[in-house]
């Protein structure tokens, strides 16, 4: 089915063809507040679409143990009824002697009958009573976007091209056929939760890179937004959406709406589950708002939204994680964290070291995969000990017993305990400090036009960056400058291309939703100090930008809001052996307001061509704003 041939019935026509409760929802929550005086944009009228916090307040009475014990979650395979290795042990009793509170395991669907799940009269109930006779909570696991079965619509991402086998993300009957029926009938079956892994195996995608532009998606946009949606959607070729969305300054507005859209489905699903179990928990593995909405629409201020994230897999907790526990706290998400480790690549001890620093300073951890820990137990060859589903290398499963028992043993008490005797989160003790730097008054002209022998340069602070990301030196030895001016802010680089470097095609346009992968460099600029709202700066080699702020606001996080779009030129000359960029940017109201003399702003230059570098090393990726740099605005430098 090609993306023309799809039925594109709009979201109101979408409505009918769901069932009836999740029908009323839909209709309710698209009927947007009108914004006063707000703009009509190219036949659109952007109403605002806003998002409440929704902090986790009033946790349901059967769930204080989260809180008491923290989630302490295996994910297994459902076979927690047999036998542990030659003892007359359950599986699941063992992983319960060892101090797992949660299993969670995957069922499927039948691949040629979304209909039907062969293990579900059996299976599902012998499991269930097995982790029950032990105190376990179930959590049962569907993959996402796997294995998919026509009629769905393809994702269309924002550059306009469609995908070949990944879902549209908001094709909701398909997904109600994929998951969601099978969501509340887990509920009705006696299981505690339902968790979604998002990471869409055997797609030819395992992220969305913005908003869908399917036509199912775009006409349902034009639905509730044009007052000729028609004519729109009829002139607009498929492929150029993402652009003309952009071009009308409404592509920021567009996220949102799918969002929203997202949040209600999700929450539909979560109210029909909690029907038959008003503490059922709904969450998603495999990072925090990898299909933007999940939170939200999974999770309410009584029973959160569990988010299994796999950015502490191989190293233990980190800066990410840091970050992903602020941006829940200041978003107001009703969600609780849990860090997962892949046993496979962590040795025993490593294992129990980072699994306790999850389950303390975030909501808990859990084991992936922890089949492993309880199946052929005393193997040292064979799968039980080989990537990815094993134990790290030739090693029984005794070997994690040992040290997993007594470790969530030393969690319950550092839990009941003193805050002051928990081990010290990793890192902050051991990283450099974040740099500081001075921006001077700008002293002389500057002409943008990508050389830097103007005056004004000459007065300006002089930075080195030819470090990566984690502070080892690495990569072209770059240089940046910067001052300012009553009403501008000036940044300039001068950064050498390694002999023999092919260039990747460029992106041209301003906003291209794909600019990461130009040649060229990114600002990260964050005016408040605090990381809550900072705007992110993508500049070419060829002098394309590409400018949104990212908010920790809820419903903005994952995609940034490109609607932003500040007055900013830009001046460059690139040669074989390097290129240089000037820009100027004015400070405006949104984001880059005037500073104060004396006022110092959170900053980071980054490239992620020829070498992945930083200014100052995040220890992570780019979008840690508690480790970018720091700039005070000065007169001299
Ligand atoms: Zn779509």
């Amino acid at each position: 089915m090609t993306d023309h041939a799809v039925n594109t019935t709009g979201a109101m026509n979408l409505v009918n063809s769901i069932p009836g409760a999740l029908a009323l929802l839909l209709a309710c929550s698209l009927l947007l507040p009108t914004g006063a005086g707000a703009a009509n944009k190219g036949g659109i009228d952007p109403r605002p679409i806003t998002f409440e916090p929704e902090p986790l307040t009033k946790l349901h009475p059967k769930l204080a143990w989260i809180k008491r014990d923290k989630i302490r979650a295996a994910w297994v395979s459902a076979d927690l009824h047999k036998p542990y290795g030659d003892t007359d042990k359950t599986q699941a009793r063992v992983l319960a002697d060892g101090g797992f509170n949660t299993v969670i395991f995957g069922m499927r669907a039948d691949n040629k009958n979304r209909s039907h799940m062969p293990d579900f009269t059996d299976v599902i109930p012998a499991n269930i009573e097995a982790a029950h006779a032990v105190g376990l909570a179930v959590w049962v696991l569907m993959s996402y976007g796997t294995i998919h079965q026509d009629p769905y619509h393809r994702y269309r991402d924002p550059a306009g091209k469609l995908a070949t086998k990944t879902c549209c993300p908001l094709d909701l009957p398909y997904l109600e056929r994929h998951f969601g029926r099978w969501a509340v009938k887990f509920a009705e079956a006696g299981a505690d939760g339902f968790i979604l892994d998002t990471e869409m195996y055997e797609s030819d995608l395992s992220d969305y890179e913005g908003p869908c532009v399917c036509s199912y998606c775009f006409r349902a946009y034009l639905d509730v937004f044009a007052d000729n949606g028609d004519t729109i959607y009829d002139s607009i070729p498929a492929a150029q959406r993402g652009i003309w969305l952009r071009e009308i300054g409404v592509y920021g507005h567009y996220s949102r709406f799918a969002v929203k859209r997202t949040e209600d489905f999700l929450d539909s699903i979560r109210a029909r589950c909690q029907a038959h179990n008003d503490a059922f928990i709904l969450g998603y593995a495999s990072t925090m708002e990898h299909l933007p909405g999940n939170t939200r629409g999974f999770g309410t201020s009584t029973v959160p939204c569990v988010i299994l994230d796999e950015s502490e897999y191989t190293s233990g907790p980190t800066f990410t994680m840091r970050r992903n526990l602020q941006y829940i706290e200041q978003s107001g998400l009703p969600a609780l964290y849990i860090g997962g480790l892949w046993i496979n690549q962590n040795r025993p001890e490593q294992l129990a070291e980072r699994g306790l620093l999850a389950a303390l300073y975030a909501d808990g951890w859990w084991a992936w995969y922890s089949w492993a820990l309880v199946t052929n137990p005393d193997a040292t060859t064979g799968p039980q000990t080989t990537n990815p589903y094993g134990r790290w290398k030739g090693t029984p499963a005794s070997a994690y017993w040992d040290v997993l028992k007594p470790m969530h043993a030393r969690l319950e008490k550092l839990l009941a305990g003193d805050r002051a005797a928990w081990p010290a989160f990793p890192l902050l003790d051991a990283v450099a400090p974040v740099p500081n730097g001075r921006v001077p008054l700008r002293q002389g002209q500057i002409t943008l036009d990508g050389s830097l022998d103007d005056p004004g340069w000459q007065e300006a602070s002089q930075f080195e960056m030819a470090i990566d990301r984690f502070g080892k030196k690495d990569g072209p030895e770059n240089t940046f400058m910067l001052c300012h001016d009553d009403t501008a802010f000036y940044f300039a680089a001068r950064c050498p291309i390694p002999e023999g470097t092919v260039l990747p095609e460029q992106l041209r346009g301003r906003d291209h939703p794909r600019a990461w992968a130009n040649y060229g460099l990114e600002l990260f600029v964050d005016p408040s100090g605090d990381g809550r709202r900072y705007a992110q700066l993508i500049l070419s080699s060829d002098g394309d930008t590409y400018e949104s702020v990212m908010d920790y606001g809820p419903g903005a996080f994952q995609f940034g809001d490109l609607d932003w779009n500040p007055e900013i030129e830009v001046g460059v000359q690139r040669t074989e052996a390097e290129f240089i960029l000037e820009i100027r940017i004015l400070f405006e109201d949104a984001v880059l307001t005037k500073p104060k003399h004396g006022e110092t702003w959170g900053f980071n230059v980054c490239r992620s061509s020829s070498a992945v570098q930083s200014w100052s090393p995040t220890y992570g990726p780019f979008h840690l704003p508690g480790r970018f740099g720091r700039i005070q605005f000065v007169k001299d430098r």
